[in-house]
């Protein structure tokens, strides 16, 4: 269940012997009118106080009020069975300066580069059907040269750059300032410990400096976290939250882990349980620490949903494949097909299909559910591996089925009405249908 993003791949390091399985601590039973409302009140404090003027009202305008024109615009498409999402995740290249374990990204072979004119192809598109909205990730975003002169041309779009942290010095952060239109979101999981033996000595330091820096610039900054079987509730503990919470953090975007990867490992998936309990830890997280906590699995009425199979967005990858999703880097159409996206979107048989696909199955994620299955329509589709390793589809079809976040007849609403609406009415970072 990507969803969508992870592109912030996780996974075990091979070898290293995984933690034994928490039991899952109790979850409150008593709730607080009071407390919950002064959390709430707390929450816009902090953005008040911690952010930088031009970083609010960017944040609110582009983010917040465009976001809510692209899911009006999009809903209305919808009714039309148009097919053109209000938001996209680009990958700009599958360079990067980390060897984290598991990643799906192929960083030894070719290095591939989104180029500009590939770029604001697609944002222009993508604001003529009023989406305003990109999130940029790699490999790692930074190492793109140029990465803020797109986000600099576009002054009227919000990007989400999704990174590991590890290039956030003076200047950099100084030009992220004064632009005004970027929120960073930082991969980490869990503490210092566990977060290293999958990325490497020294990160967790290093993107602290880097965290600090974003702070004190008042930069609305987010942190990525990717939850397993193993490490769910010491990511999903007070200690955790708070501790971004201090670091200036405004927001926190939790994903599960999914085995797509050529090395992965089975044993940090997600049991249905887990499952549960990390969907009601999520609610009671909401409801009690003053940050955005932040899904991209469930509607606001608690039904799962999979982004690329309700058009609300589709990857791009740095040869410029329209793919389904970070995890599935399998395309027919590119961005070089036409100068403008949406008839190629729209008119595109493989992602109509995949469409399709989902709908006669489940309102989860296929990858996890049914792998081998989707291993075949994708050959069927005619589409082609663009992952760079070669073994994509070798790696779907090696995926034992399992749950994903379909919890059918156990779907559990969101209980505040705060995040209700955000799910119901704007954007896709707080959920995007109703
Ligand atoms: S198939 Fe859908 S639910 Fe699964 S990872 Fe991709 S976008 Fe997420």
């Amino acid at each position: 269940m990507a969803h969508v993003t992870e592109s912030t791949s996780v996974s075990a390091a091979p070898g290293l012997s995984a933690p034994a399985p928490a039991a899952l601590p109790p979850l409150e039973t008593k709730r607080s009118f009071v407390r919950e409302h002064l959390n709430l009140a707390k929450m816009g404090w902090r953005a008040a106080t911690e952010l930088s003027f031009k970083a609010l009202w960017k944040a609110g305008y582009l983010y917040g009020w465009k976001g809510f024109k692209a899911i009006r615009a999009y809903k209305k498409r919808l009714k039309k069975d148009e097919l053109y999402p209000p938001f996209m995740f680009i990958a700009l290249t599958n360079t990067c300066n980390l060897r984290c374990h598991g990643c799906w990204v192929e960083k030894e072979g070719t290095a591939h580069y989104l180029t500009p004119e590939d770029l604001d192809r697609i944002i222009v598109s993508g604001k003529r059907r009023n989406a305003y909205y990109y999130t940029l990730l790699g490999g790692e975003p930074f190492m793109y040269k140029g990465l803020l002169d797109i986000v600099a041309r576009h002054r009227d779009c919000y990007f989400q750059v999704i990174t590991n942290g590890m290039f956030f010095n003076e200047q950099t952060v100084a030009r992220l300032r004064e632009l005004g239109n970027v929120t960073p979101l930082i991969s980490l999981d869990g503490y210092q410990g566990q977060n290293d033996l999958r990325r490497g000595e020294g990160v967790w330091e290093a993107a602290q400096k880097g965290l600090a820096r974003l702070k004190q610039a008042g930069i609305m900054f987010g942190v990525a976290t990717t939850a397993t079987g193993k490490n769910m509730t010491e990511v999903m503990s007070d200690d955790y939250v708070r501790h971004f919470i201090q670091a200036g953090a405004q927001y926190i975007w939790y994903y599960v882990y999914r085995p797509m990867s050529p090395e992965p490992h089975f044993e940090y998936c997600v049991g249905k349980e887990q499952l549960l309990w990390f969907r009601r830890r999520l609610l009671e997280l909401r409801r009690t620490q003053p940050i955005f906590v932040i899904d991209t699995y469930w509607t606001a009425t608690g039904e799962a949903f999979c982004p690329a199979a309700t058009g609300l967005g589709f990857h791009i990858g740095p040869q410029g494949s329209i793919e389904i999703c970070p995890a599935l880097s399998f395309a027919r159409e590119t961005v070089r097909d036409a100068e403008d996206l949406y008839p190629v979107i729209n008119e595109s048989p493989f992602l109509r299909g995949f469409q399709q696909f989902v709908k006669e199955r489940t309102k989860g994620c296929v990858i996890l559910e049914y792998p081998q299955q989707l291993h075949d329509f994708i050959k069927d589709a005619g589409a082609r591996d663009y992952s760079g390793r070669g073994t994509a589809f070798a790696e779907l079809n090696g995926i034992t089925p399992r749950h994903s976040q379909h919890l059918a007849g156990e779907e559990i609403p969101e209980d505040f009405w705060f995040y209700r609406i955000l799910k119901s009415q704007v954007f896709f970072g707080m959920g995007a249908i109703s």
